[in-house]
């Protein structure tokens, strides 16, 4: 069903949430592919070691014991996080992960998801939060 993505159409610029974001120059609809994620397949331990030693927070968990680092991509590393997420991630046909809408996107909004740790919901600077 889904033999296109929109990696074309994401662009990096300034984001408004934290450093740079990525932002869709193009109408989505949801559930529509946008970009798979790529990256160094890694496990658990290289995980934590990346981590704790290189601060790495461009790792995306895909599942029991794999890991994807995206620290060396251009555009999937700078997805921001929103606690009024617009994407999401799920596994693709070859069990990889992509990027999908998670809901209708209008061209010009920034690419978010829930990045789902702690961490990330007390000090949230996302714009649900602060305008709360
Ligand atoms: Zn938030």
């Amino acid at each position: 069903m889904i033999n296109r993505d929109y990696e074309e159409f994401v662009i990096v610029k300034d984001s408004e949430i934290h450093g740079k974001g990525i932002f869709i120059a193009a109408d989505i609809s949801e559930g529509e592919k946008i970009l798979s994620i790529k990256g160094e397949v890694i496990d658990g331990y290289e995980c934590e070691r990346r981590e704790e030693e290189e601060q790495n927070v461009y790792i995306f968990w895909s599942d029991d014991n794999t890991y994807i680092d995206t620290a060396m991509t251009d555009k999937i590393k700078y997805i921001n996080h929103d606690c009024d997420f617009n994407c999401d991630i799920v596994e693709d046909e070859n069990n990889g992960l992509m990027i999908i809408a998670y809901r209708n996107i209008k061209a010009g909004e920034e690419l978010t998801i829930d990045y789902g740790y702690e961490e990330i919901y007390e000090e949230c600077g996302c714009n649900s939060c602060i305008n709360n």
